[in-house]
């Protein structure tokens, strides 16, 4: 078989082009023009946030928010090490030691019922990711963190316009931080953004994003000249991002609904396989509206996520896997860690499969994906074992 099953295909809306047009025709293609104060405007309404600020991704968001919560060397932050790079780098980066905590075996979050055990006297901060836009235990985490007075960072790369007891994911801890690279949801090649939802992190924000200069204050002529007043870094992005990002959330409704119905179809047509006990799919609590950002399956076991992942490439099918456990890489090892330390984490990514989740899949594209998991382990269930054919 040789037609080919993209793992992801970047959606286009319809306007990005028009509006980069409009960008550069108005002549302003630096930063903070009309595009990104209506990026801002779109999802503080949207979803209740004091104050967003667009950055060039959700990586440089979690390092703005580090450097907001004033880590340093000899503190903890509390992050799951189920997760990508860029959670752990915003607190190494500055000196500070992440502290792994083991996830759920249903959400496959950060598991509240292990964070106050790794609470120490150095604990400055808690990072809860939201996995596959599927909200954190956020009302226990909050009231772990108050009670030891944290600081909260949600790593919401993957939850933007996803849930949690009617709030927004991004919009509950003090700092939240939202990716709009091409594999996520809404996207604009590279980009992101960090929610303020507390008030006094506005102006050093501005300070920090803006290379550590008060040029906000300038040009809101609060200030008679601008210069250098803090650490700082390049996080303000490109009009030509925020135009085209501002098309994509324009018909925010619009995408999450198509992706609904995408996941919905894998859903329904792979739970015959889970009740013969094949396979896990995705577990969504009571208190969380998720955003529907990918579609993974939990295999028995790592011989039958191997074997399936290529089975399916063979098929032309592009399923893919995440993420090595932080805590076992080798900068996971650099801090002390050691294979074994979170069996939950090791033993769900030696399981887990994403399967192609994307705008434009076709039924017909999906059915031959869900056939093909189903040839997959029929057969290997009427020869009762889970092998791959290759080892
Ligand atoms: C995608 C992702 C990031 C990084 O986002 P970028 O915008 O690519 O920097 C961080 N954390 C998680 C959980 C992600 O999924």
């Amino acid at each position: 078989m040789n037609v080919t099953i993209p793992f992801n295909k970047p959606f286009i809306a319809g306007k990005e082009l028009y509006y980069i047009a409009q960008a550069v025709t108005l002549g302003n293609i630096g930063g903070d023009g009309r595009f990104t104060r209506d990026c801002c405007r779109l999802l503080e309404e949207r979803f209740g946030i004091p104050r967003v600020l667009l950055v060039p991704s959700c990586t440089a968001a979690l390092e703005m928010a580090a450097m907001l919560i004033g880590l340093g060397p000899g503190d903890e932050v509390i992050l799951p090490s189920f997760t990508f790079v860029s959670t752990a780098n915003a607190i190494v980066r500055l000196g500070a030691r992440p502290v792994f905590v083991d996830v759920r075996p249903d959400t496959l979050n950060l598991d509240d019922g292990l964070i106050e055990d790794a609470v120490t006297e150095r604990t400055r901060a808690i990072f809860p990711v939201h996995y596959a836009g599927i909200g954190c235990e956020m009302d226990r985490i909050m009231a772990i963190a108050r009670k030891h007075g944290l600081r909260v960072v949600e790593d919401a790369a993957q939850g933007v316009n996803a849930f949690y007891n009617g709030r927004a994911l991004g919009s509950i801890g003090d700092l939240g931080t939202y990716s709009f690279h091409e594999t996520k949801n809404y996207i604009c090649g590279e980009g992101g953004a960090l929610c303020l939802n507390d008030p006094s992190l506005v102006e050093r924000a501005e300070i920090i994003r803006d290379k550590g200069t008060n040029r906000r204050q300038f040009f809101r002529g609060e200030v008679d000249k601008y210069t250098w007043v803090d650490h700082g870094s390049s996080y303000v992005p490109s009009e030509i991002c925020a135009a085209f990002l501002y098309a994509q959330l324009e018909m925010l409704e619009a995408i999450s609904e198509r992706r609904r119905r995408v996941y919905q179809f894998y859903r329904k047509n792979l739970k015959p396989l889970e009740a013969d006990g094949l396979l896990r799919l995705p577990v969504t609590p009571e208190d969380c509206e998720g955003n529907y950002h990918l579609f993974y399956i939990l295999l028995r076991d790592q011989a039958a996520r191997d074997g399936l992942l290529d089975h399916l490439r063979g098929e032309g099918i592009q399923a893919v896997f995440h993420y090595v456990p932080l805590h076992s890489s080798p900068m996971g090892q650099r801090f002390g860690y050691r294979e074994g330390a979170l069996p939950v984490t090791e033993d769900v990514s030696g399981r887990v499969l994403r399967l192609p989740m994307f705008h434009e899949i076709t039924p017909e594209e999906q059915m031959r994906t869900i056939a093909s998991i189903r040839e997959y382990l029929g057969a290997a269930r009427g020869a009762r074992v889970l092998v791959p054919a290759a080892v």
